[in-house]
């Protein structure tokens, strides 16, 4: 049995793995992916204190070196459920059950879809959810993205460098996203901004060839690409029965990181908070580690 599970590889459980093995725990962390998490999409970080300039690729990989050189394990394994077993607690995976004394989930969050019909078969067919990752695939072709907040305005800043048009389609008439990168946007020439405006069809068979919007009326865009850009959602479903969860999914826990449940703590954006960053996954990671080592110490001398 390990001292500590760790359920997600992103920043807040590659952090959450370097403090808890610093501290003397045996500690596995299991992720469904690739280690690194959402970053790993990142082409420029600016914004993670000491490090000036930096993909978010060798971040993740720097972050893993770490933890794995302070004595954290890693294993590919996808959590499907958890549960309270001999005194600590059983993930269950695609590959097997794994025993732990304490928890600590850090699974993220995942893009929310917009819930379109034929939206999951035409992903990967000119459907996407990341703009740094696919959008080179649409280099001189006419695309949209769906959205309001930050990641829309800023795939579309992104695609407008290389795709010969991109319709921004919006909700409302104003927009979530920072002032400063909406004024960016509308400095652009190839850039469409369509407020009040929604998605209501995937137009094509095997692939993307359109899209039908409503804007007051019915209209259709040949666009090739359509980056959905609406959100986050939490992966939290596994663990729905044994911690609190909020009206949105997202995990119970304060800044210490403790859930309703002794022995488990969350970090990263599966929690419940209203500012998901880079860093504050990363602290995160340190408070859940900190609390639940401490928590396994006492119960070791009272033992
Ligand atoms: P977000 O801020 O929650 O924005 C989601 C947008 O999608 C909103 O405009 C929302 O519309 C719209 N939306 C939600 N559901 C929809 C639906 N079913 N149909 C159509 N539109 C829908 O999410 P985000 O842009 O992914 O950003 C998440 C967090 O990451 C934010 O805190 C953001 O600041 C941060 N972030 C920062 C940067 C940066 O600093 N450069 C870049 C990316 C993300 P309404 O406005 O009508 O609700």
């Amino acid at each position: 049995m390990y001292d500590v599970l760790i359920a997600g590889g992103g920043i807040a459980g590659l952090t959450a793995a370097l403090y808890a093995a610093r501290a003397g725990c045996s500690t596995l962390v299991l992720e469904q992916q690739y280690y690194g998490g959402q970053i790993v999409n990142a082409p420029l970080v600016e914004n993670y204190p000491g490090i000036h300039r930096i993909s978010g690729a060798e971040l993740a990989q720097r972050v893993y070196d770490q933890a794995l050189a302070a004595g954290a394990q890693y294993a590919n394994a996808a959590v499907e459920r958890a549960e309270p077993r001999d005194g600590g607690f059983a993930l269950y995976t695609n590959r097997g059950i794994f025993a732990g004394r304490g928890l600590i989930l850090a699974t993220g969050a995942g893009s929310r879809p917009l819930g379109l019909d034929r939206e999951q078969a035409l992903t990967g067919h000119g459907v996407s959810y990341c703009a740094a990752c696919d959008g080179g695939l649409y280099r001189g072709k006419d695309v949209a993205v769906a959205g309001g907040g930050n990641t829309a305005l800023s795939d579309c800043l992104l695609l407008a460098q290389g795709c010969r048009r991109v319709y921004l389609i919006h909700r409302r008439s104003s927009f979530r996203g920072e002032a400063s990168l909406l004024e960016q946007v509308r400095r652009q020439p190839n850039v469409e901004l369509l407020t009040d405006a929604t998605v209501t069809e995937l137009l094509g068979e095997q692939r993307l060839e359109g899209i039908r919007i409503r804007q007051r009326r019915l209209r259709t865009l040949k666009v090739e690409g359509l980056f959905i850009a609406v959100g986050r959602q939490p992966r939290t479903e596994a663990f729905a029965g044994l911690v609190s969860l909020d009206p949105g999914g997202y995990i119970r826990a304060g800044e210490d990181c403790r859930t309703t449940k002794q022995g488990i703590f969350c970090a990263g954006d599966c929690r419940s908070k209203s500012i998901r960053q880079l860093c504050t996954a990363a602290a995160d990671g340190a408070a859940a580690a900190i609390g639940l080592c401490e928590s396994l110490s006492a119960e070791k001398k009272q033992a």
